[in-house]
């Protein structure tokens, strides 16, 4: 078999299932065979033409699979073996790796800084919705999968749960911290178990999707809060005693979100940002306490690497937290454009949707 299925972005607003051929292997890489994918929300703005990559490049940036053929050089692992590799697969080479920022790994310093630099499948090479994938610096990358999950239950580690479990680590969240999560989609839900693990003893969930705070409270949220029906901010400092949060966590861009998740910081608290801005924020003078307030303003990329997924992995495999029940939805690869629509719309109350080649 030298040929595979491949969902490739073509022009804005089609993503289409071609054939395309088997990659070959080359000695640093693994070729992956994809038992289960999904969709990122960063796929639709590539769909919709927002965020831009070549034409006849395979999308997606989650996999869960089996090793199918290891590169001469890739010590370590076994073909036949369960695996997955992170949304981001540094190279480890670079300035920025070597400088603890393994997600902004570019490897190329000629053309100036370039954020993401680290994040290549679907973006800078053929991507997860295949049928195989070809990982590269694959040692650097590929992470085990311990025996007994399914592949439902860690496909949130390479990209939903590494940013959101980011959003709570760049937090600097403490034991006993009070902690909002603006926005609870798959990445704000995530940041929300990471606040848990942390230690926060009281996790503010918003949202204005009723389903989304009930699986929020599921995964640690200790109040939920609808912005559809009561004044957050106002809501937040009463349930603070006036004091403010330790940390809010902002998962979703926006600037009302981000100017909320800034209004409810107590004097020293830190904003951890996740979300992706598609305009130029305003920090507002009586939020950010005319710059005397000792607050920060942080912001964090999935980080990726084989170590990250092995922590994330054992997360999993140790019960801590659950997120398969953030898949929502099955599909075949050749439904995928029927599964564009739906994820993309957020019909039927989707989370996450799980992705089948085989
Ligand atoms: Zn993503």
């Amino acid at each position: 078999m030298t040929m595979m299925k491949a969902a490739v972005f073509v022009a804005p607003g089609r993503i289409e299932l071609v054939d395309k051929p088997i990659p070959p292997v080359g000695p640093n890489d693994a070729l992956v065979r994809i038992t289960t994918t999904t969709i990122c929300g960063t796929d639709v703005h590539i769909l919709k033409g927002e965020y831009q990559v070549a034409p006849g490049l395979t999308i997606g940036h989650e996999p869960v699979g089996i090793i199918e053929k290891l590169g001469s050089n890739v010590q370590g692992y076994q073909e036949g073996q369960r695996v997955i590799a992170g949304a981001i697969c540094p190279s480890f080479n670079s300035y920025a790796s070597q400088d603890g920022l393994s997600s902004q790994d570019g490897g190329c310093t000629c053309h100036g800084y370039k954020p993401m630099g680290g994040w290549r499948f679907g973006n800078t090479i053929d991507g997860t919705q295949a049928e195989y994938v070809l990982v590269p610096d694959a040692q650097a990358n590929l992470a085990p999968v311990p025996d007994g999950l399914s592949d439902e239950q860690v496909l949130m580690c390479p990209d939903i749960m590494s940013t959101g479990f980011a959003g709570a680590e760049a937090a600097n969240i403490k034991i006993g911290d009070i902690v909002a999560v603006f926005a609870q989609g798959p990445i704000g839900l995530c940041a929300t178990a990471g606040a848990k693990l942390r230690g926060a003893s009281m996790i503010i969930a918003i949202d204005g999707v009723s389903e989304r705070l009930q699986i929020a409270r599921q995964l640690g949220a200790d109040v939920t809060l609808n912005f559809r029906e009561v004044d957050v901010v106002d809501e937040i400092l009463k349930l603070t005693g006036g004091r403010g949060v330790d940390a809010s966590i902002e998962a979703l861009g926006l600037q009302s979100t981000f100017e909320s998740a800034l209004r409810v910081l107590k004097p020293g608290g830190t904003l951890s940002s996740l979300g992706v801005y598609s305009s130029d924020l305003t920090i507002p003078l009586g939020a950010f306490h005319a710059g005397l307030g000792d607050n920060k303003i942080v912001t964090s990329l999935c980080p990726g690497g084989k170590e990250r997924m092995r922590r994330l992995l054992n997360v999993v495999a140790s019960g801590r937290v659950d997120l398969g029940l953030l898949v929502t939805h099955e599909y075949k690869l050749e439904q995928i454009v029927e599964a564009y629509d739906l994820f993309g719309h957020q019909r039927d109350g989707v989370l996450k949707v799980a992705i089948k080649p085989f």
